[in-house]
């Protein structure tokens, strides 16, 4: 008898499990009967406000030109960016989302005798793109569920080809500030790539924000990567980027698809990137969200981690039961038992009634 086809996927691949999204609001209709327009999202740290009006217009245009492929090299796009950073075309590398991105790192720099460090409660895409290379793990655990540097950085072994930091964070939105990553990246080993991942880089105010992609130049083995699919509103189109040393991007250029980004996403995010007012807007609605949300968790005698991201993690007990409570009333937000913190819920941002919704719905589930 021969083996089963599954059984000859490397050992590593049928290791993994799939990464566990949130539940779409058609699903939840689906299950539950509620209409879709009743159900209220807050699962995927998306912008509520939706995208730019200028993004739309460009995006629809851009359908005009679906049938013919998308510029491979993104040079339009590329050259928003470069402009917008002050950096060279050949210092970007254009994903299909950020978490892209983070696979083309990984696809470029992990092989089967390579190790990946990061933090315990971060990104579940740094452990399933490193698994997926057939590479090792290396969870270094968290302090105050962020990530712990010191740590990681002793963590680091020879095999060590790639060091992931979510600032801030996500599933717990912690923050580490620039000072604390620079002096990180000044005693990293120059061998070992770096990947920032500043997917919420957008939500931080002024006093917070320090310029990782001016650090590039400085420090070659820095990826930045960041997301047109949060504070610009862009998720379903799917839109990333990396900035990184000429070198890094060519290597990451070389293994990604050819045609990664579509013309859509592609047009949409050029002129999302000229819409500075929306992205402002949308940082607006978040900070007025956060004081909602946690005013309330106060009120409610709630723990939560204070965070800097468009989302907050909140400790309600147990996890998985108030969940299935929420989903009952059409909220839908996202457990985290899969990160290991089964008594946390992580909370999206929303517009004001939405938030509304969600803390009577939290209410309730309590009683
Ligand atoms: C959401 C997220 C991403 C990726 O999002 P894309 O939609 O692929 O751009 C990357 N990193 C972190 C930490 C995220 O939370």
């Amino acid at each position: 008898m021969n083996a089963s086809i599954a059984s000859r996927a490397p050992a590593h691949i049928r290791s993994l499990s799939p990464y566990q999204p949130g539940k779409p609001v058609s699903e939840l209709a689906r299950e539950t009967g509620i209409p879709e327009t009743e159900i209220v999202k807050l699962a995927s740290n998306e912008n509520p406000l939706g995208m730019s009006p200028k993004a739309r217009a460009a995006a629809v245009a851009a359908l005009e030109e679906g049938a013919r492929y998308p510029d491979g090299n993104a040079f339009a796009l590329r050259g928003a960016l470069a402009r917008k950073y002050g950096v060279d075309m050949s210092q970007l590398v254009i994903g299909n989302g950020s978490n892209d991105v983070l696979e083309i790192a990984t696809q470029a720099f992990l092989s089967p005798d390579a190790s990946a460090v990061f933090a315990q409660y971060s990104f579940a895409v740094y452990p399933l793109a490193t698994i997926a290379r057939g590479a090792r793990c290396i969870q270094v655990p968290a302090r105050n569920y962020g990530h712990d540097l010191d740590a990681m950085l002793s963590a680091i072994d020879p095999t060590t080809r790639i060091v992931f930091i979510a600032n801030p964070n996500n599933p717990t939105g912690t923050f580490l500030s620039g000072n604390e990553i620079e002096a990180f990246l000044a005693r990293v080993p120059q061998d070992v790539l770096v990947v920032l991942d500043e997917a919420y880089t957008e939500f931080l105010s002024a006093d917070l924000r320090y310029d990782a992609i001016g650090w590039v130049t400085r420090f070659p083995n820095l990826l930045v990567s960041r997301t047109l699919c949060k504070a610009y509103g862009l998720a379903g189109l799917r839109l990333g980027y990396g900035v990184a040393h000429p070198e890094v991007a060519d290597l990451m250029n070389r293994v990604r698809q050819p045609f990664n980004a579509s013309c859509v996403a592609q047009a949409a995010a050029v002129a999302a990137l000229e819409d500075q007012d929306f992205v402002e807007k949308a940082a607006e609605n978040n900070r007025r969200g956060m004081a909602q949300l946690t005013a309330a968790f106060a009120e409610l005698g709630l723990e939560w981690i204070p965070s800097f991201g468009n989302f907050v993690t909140v400790r309600v007990g147990d996890g998985a039961r108030v969940d299935k409570s929420l989903l009952a009333q059409g909220v839908i937000v996202r457990p985290i038992g899969g990160y290991g913190m089964p008594e946390w819920l992580r909370v999206s941002i929303g517009l004001p009634e939405e938030n509304a919704r969600f803390i009577a719905a939290l209410r309730r589930a309590l009683d």
